[in-house]
């Protein structure tokens, strides 16, 4: 009988920053297609997620894509964990933007979020050479050459492999630090975006091990003049993108300063390193919005601005942010009740 590979995918219990864990389960096809995919467990003594003489955690499947790794007819499963008795384990941050997700549901929000990450051959950065540094920045964000470009092949494989699993990517770019590269995930409703980057960042890290790089997802891979790494994360919802929305990006705005550091709380650990007000940065201890400029907390890009409608950019989270939580605390800011401030123009947000 055929038989379906299923990469059972979840978030380890390490804290703060969770990485994703996986295993494989042999299904026969015949019962997938009748039954689908059934629960799985883990020890969850190994991951931070339980003790070992109580060490059963439940598996329970949430979404699957086509495995471009093994081929059809092989999936990759992520899942949520819940404990033995069916509740939500505490390590489970999905659990609590499905809520949210519900709860603004009529909002129709969208998250775009833009993955930035360096690659590094054991612990050097890729594109460190055997003694002394790379020449300074500048010449390697979006270039070509081997001069520039570190790292192509792996960015390049993990493009074609999120495409043919059927993830919405947005496209890819190498970065201001040479050997490091973003892409994008969206724009996606709430739970698919977050779903899509746990599942991207597994990928890049499983084909990382084809290539002998490892991926870092750490804001700041390199102390001193090389830039970090984010996860800016793009967000709109329906009524932003209709005509005039821009008023309701300035609100959002506003409200977004009023819990700032409420934000920064879960926008990744070691962010305070990146965010230093250099490198095209705020300030970890500033918040400050505005049109088009990379050194703001939001950015609100000139299309949106020039248009009246669109989406903001909130470029603080970190690299290594989990964007359930992320995500789950734009939508609690953003579209949750309002203590609503004095509302301003469009105009003083572009004079500012
Ligand atoms: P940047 O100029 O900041 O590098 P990118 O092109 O890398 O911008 O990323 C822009 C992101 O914005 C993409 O992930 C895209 O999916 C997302 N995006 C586009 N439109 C919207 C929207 N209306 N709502 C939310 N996200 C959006
Ligand atoms: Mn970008
Ligand atoms: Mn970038
Ligand atoms: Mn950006």
């Amino acid at each position: 009988m055929a038989k379906v590979m299923a990469e059972y995918i979840w978030l380890d219990g390490y804290r703060p920053t969770p990485s994703p864990r996986s295993k494989t389960k042999v299904l026969d096809q015949e019962a997938l297609e009748f039954r689908g995919l059934p629960d799985w467990g883990f020890d969850g003594s190994s991951t931070e997620q339980a003790e070992g003489k109580a060490s059963d955690c439940l598996l329970r499947p949430v979404r699957a894509i086509k495995d471009p790794v093994r081929g059809a007819p092989h999936l990759l499963v992520l899942c949520e964990v819940f404990n033995p008795d069916g509740s939500v384990h505490p390590s489970n941050t999905r659990a609590a933007l499905r809520l949210a997700a519900d709860a603004y549901a009529h909002e129709q929000a969208l998250f775009g979020i833009e993955q930035e990450y360096t690659m590094f051959r054991g612990l050097t950065p890729l594109a460190w050479p055997a003694a002394g540094t790379p020449a300074p920045q500048g010449p390697y964000y979006c270039g070509v050459g081997a001069d520039k470009i570190y790292g192509r092949q792996l960015a390049e494989a993990h493009l074609t492999s999120c495409l043919e699993a059927g993830l919405t990517i947005a496209g890819i770019n190498s970065e201001v630090m040479p050997g490091q590269w973003e892409f994008q995930v969206g724009p996606l409703a709430p739970l698919p975006a977050a779903d899509e980057l746990w599942l991207g960042r597994w990928l890049l890290q499983r084909l990382g091990e084809e290539h002998g790089i490892t991926v870092s997802f750490a804001p700041k891979p390199v102390l001193g003049d090389w830039n970090g790494a984010g996860a800016h994360t793009n967000f709109s919802t329906r009524a932003m993108r209709e005509p005039g929305g821009l008023r309701l990006i300035e609100e959002a705005c506003r409200r977004l300063r009023e819990v700032h550091l409420e934000h920064i709380a879960v926008y990744g650990a070691g962010n305070e390193q990146r965010l230093t007000g250099a490198h095209e940065t705020c300030a970890i201890g500033e918040f400050r919005y505005a049109v088009s400029d990379r050194g703001a907390s939001i950015r609100i890009p000139m299309f949106t601005a020039k248009d009246g409608s669109g989406y903001l950019e909130d470029r603080r989270p970190a690299a290594n942010m989990d964007p359930y939580q992320v995500c789950a605390r734009l939508l609690q800011t953003v579209c949750g009740e309002a203590k609503v401030g004095s509302p301003r123009g469009a105009l003083s947000l572009l004079v500012r």
